[in-house]
């Protein structure tokens, strides 16, 4: 898929506010700083559609992007920073969990992970908690170009290993990408081209 247009719609902290219109959209959310901005903007090729920053937590709305007229890429809050709870669930921003158990239109969930560090309990608890509400999410592992292939690979690994542990069948279907570096991009694209065409 070419991306030809990609147009900032809406930002807000409810998801009844989130754009009417009955298109597909596609959920991109992980931990501040992991690199969530710059996927964002590698694959709309836009250099500030989504801001960058070194600041963790800053961006802190649903934010709703159109592109090429048929689809919303959303650009959702980076999570691990609310006040330390007893449950999974309230580790997580109420209006996140808001939109994955409310929003009609949501297709996929794509959960970004550093793939230098290994599985994370926070990371591992919101993977489980969107198992537990049965919505469809993928794995995008960033930051690629830090290591090199065969590291890249055993890191995968090791993610399947934790992803089994916790008691999944499988792995989910993931990516690697490396937004410096381009990476994943073509992949990322094609599979959301894909389930848009079904
Ligand atoms: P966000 O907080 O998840 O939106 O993360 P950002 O996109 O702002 O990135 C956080 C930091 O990681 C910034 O310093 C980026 O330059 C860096 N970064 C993001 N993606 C990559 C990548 O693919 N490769 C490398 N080497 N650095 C990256």
């Amino acid at each position: 898929m070419k991306i030809t247009s990609a147009e900032f719609v809406i930002s807000n902290s409810d998801v009844k506010k989130c754009p009417k219109e009955p298109l597909p959209e596609y959920a991109f959310i992980g931990r501040s700083n992991v690199g969530k901005s710059s996927l964002i903007n590698m694959l709309t090729g836009r250099n500030s559609l989504a801001k960058t920053s070194g600041r963790p937590g800053k961006t802190q709305l649903i934010n709703h992007f159109k592109i090429n007229g048929n689809w919303f890429l959303v650009d959702l809050p980076g999570y691990g920073y609310a006040r330390v709870s007893k449950t999974a669930k309230k580790t997580f921003q109420k209006f996140i969990t808001q939109y994955f158990e409310q929003r009609e239109q949501l297709v996929c969930g794509f959960v970004l992970v550093d793939i230098r560090h290994e599985a994370q309990k926070i990371d591992l608890e919101f993977i489980n908690y969107l198992g537990e509400k049965q919505v469809p999410f993928c794995i995008i592992f960033t930051k690629a170009d830090k290591i090199g292939p065969k590291v890249q690979l055993a890191h995968v690994e090791a993610y399947t290993k934790k992803m089994l542990e916790a008691g999944w069948e499988e792995m989910p279907r993931y990516f690697v990408t490396s937004s410096s570096k381009g990476l994943g991009k073509d992949e990322v694209l094609e599979f959301i081209d894909n389930v848009n065409k079904d």
